[in-house]
């Protein structure tokens, strides 16, 4: 008998995008073949776990019928493309997102081996034939991750990628994109070589084709400079790190043949998912529901997944995901929103969406235990009653309804991005994490060990002093990650 192996698989949607019928087909596929749970992850796309061997051909197959494939949804290659999620943030969201799409396809591996392994099973291309100018006969050194951010939103966190884009808006177009390289945030516990990083700006490129020629080459060069002899420094970051921004620019414009332009001036103002409804500047609705960790499943109080699946029986909108792990029911035509609005209600959906604290619509947690098999300790399953008893600590201080971002992650990997968060958690050991704080509200500075290894009680009560510390000495406005940072200068 063979082991009773099962998988996880990641679909590929650069920009976070599904249609209705895209997600009752997910649907089906989530019951036949996987834990049955639908899960938004922090990349703006789906993953399903639980996957038995023996269903992963039906379960891809079924995926391409409705379009969609899991192609360098993993691996030493680019990853899922991410893009401010809401429509409603800027007219020009049409244009960005389609350039997500057109780097997503850029940077897909030529071959077209998944399709013969789980989809045909004939050989379709001969494989000689293939070649790939960018992944070439050895791929990259590691992962690479690539977002693009619509000022003033920041929603995707566009410094945590590899390669980071800003739109740069002036008189309702975008007049090009200033580039961004070496972010990332993982690291490894008790290796001091190893750390999280933001992206560096490189510089501004004035069109689109300059874009897309750019984001190339940065991965052309971080195919043939980055470590390919230790896999814990292999990531575009140390590259950087190792060269210097400058030679890495250099050996960049070098390879494009243009040199970059200062980086143009842009300001971030939140970072946080629009709850509830919004219209853009075409009249059309969105509704961001709140979906915590973004985990869509049925609860006996709370059928989340039943009501998202009549919505899209309806046909009347449209899937798109935030790299907060929140859900956008999107396109809604003025006549159909009341019936929309009716069906949020009798499931619930927006009474949750409406009640949840602010810290809880703030927090975002990685899958970790029982399903990833790098996680030290819980995350997704512990966060939500871990919030539940932060909640009255907020209350006693005033501030439960403050925009402080609160992450957690099984391991230091940085999937769930806890170190750029106000408050980040990550798993050392069972119920034992690593408490930082100093990460600004925006995504713009990384927070600072406070806390070692340390269990519920402990994280309860260093809150709990820091948030009345917090109440006492901070300044106007001043925001608890800001407070942090200041408070950990007075305290060195
Ligand atoms: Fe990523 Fe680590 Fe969380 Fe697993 S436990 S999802 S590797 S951060």
């Amino acid at each position: 008998l063979e082991w009773l192996y099962s998988y996880m698989i990641r679909l590929r949607l650069p920009g976070g995008f599904l249609t209705s019928e895209q997600w009752i087909g997910l649907n089906e596929v989530a019951k036949e073949h996987s834990t049955g749970t639908i899960k938004i992850t922090t990349r703006q796309t789906i993953q399903l776990h639980g996957i038995l061997k023996s269903h992963l051909r039906p379960t891809i197959q079924e995926f391409n019928l409705q379009h969609l494939d899991s192609i360098a949804a993993c691996g030493d290659v680019n990853r899922n493309v991410t893009c401010t999620s809401n429509p409603s943030e800027s007219p020009l969201h049409q244009e960005v997102y389609e350039l997500a799409g057109k780097i997503s396809e850029m940077c897909l591996p030529k071959t077209k081996a998944y399709y013969d392994i789980w989809i045909d099973d004939e050989l379709l291309i001969d494989r000689k034939a293939e070649e790939d100018p960018l992944y070439q006969d050895r791929y990259l050194p590691r992962k690479l991750k690539i977002g693009i951010a619509i000022p003033p939103n920041n929603d995707v966190d566009v410094f945590i990628n590899d390669i980071a884009l800003i739109a740069i808006i002036e008189n309702n177009k975008v007049i090009g994109y200033n580039i961004a390289a070496g972010g990332g945030l993982g690291a490894t516990h008790g290796n001091e070589a190893t750390y999280p990083r933001l992206a560096s700006l490189l510089g501004f490129v004035d069109t689109e084709e300059k874009a897309l020629k750019a984001v190339y080459e940065i991965i052309t060069v971080q195919r043939d400079f980055g470590n390919r002899s230790d896999r814990k420094l292999s990531r575009l970051k140390y590259t950087i790190d190792k060269l210097g921004i400058d030679s890495y620019r250099k050996e960049v414009e070098k390879r494009t043949g243009f040199a970059f332009e200062a980086a143009k001036e842009f300001k971030f103002e939140q970072r946080k998912d629009r709850y509830g409804w919004v219209q853009n500047h075409e009249g059309k609705w969105f509704y961001t529901v709140f979906v915590e960790h973004g985990r869509v499943l049925d609860i006996e109080e709370y059928p989340l997944k039943s009501g998202l699946l009549k919505i899209a029986e309806t046909g009347k909108v449209n899937f798109r995901f935030t790299c907060n792990q929140n859900l956008l029911l999107a396109d809604i035509q003025e006549e159909d929103k009341e019936h929309i609005e009716s069906l949020l209600k009798a499931f619930g959906i927006s009474d949750a969406t409406d009640n949840a604290s602010a810290l809880r619509k703030n927090s975002v947690a990685c899958v970790a235990l029982n399903t990833c098999s790098l996680a030290l300790a819980e995350a997704q399953r512990y966060l939500p009653s871990l919030v539940t008893k932060i909640e009255p600590v907020l209350e006693k201080y005033g501030l439960l309804q403050d925009d402080i971002t609160i992450r957690m992650t099984g391991c230091p990997n940085g999937c769930g991005r806890s170190p750029n968060a106000e408050i980040g958690f990550v798993g050392t050991a069972y119920g034992k994490y690593n408490l930082h704080i100093g990460g600004d509200r925006l995504g713009l500075r990384l927070n600072t060990k406070f806390k070692e290894n340390i269990g519920e009680s402990e994280i309860l009560a260093t809150l709990d002093e820091l948030f009345g510390i917090y109440v006492k000495e901070k300044e106007t406005e001043e925001t608890f990650g800001d407070f942090s940072y200041r408070y950990l200068q007075t305290i060195k």
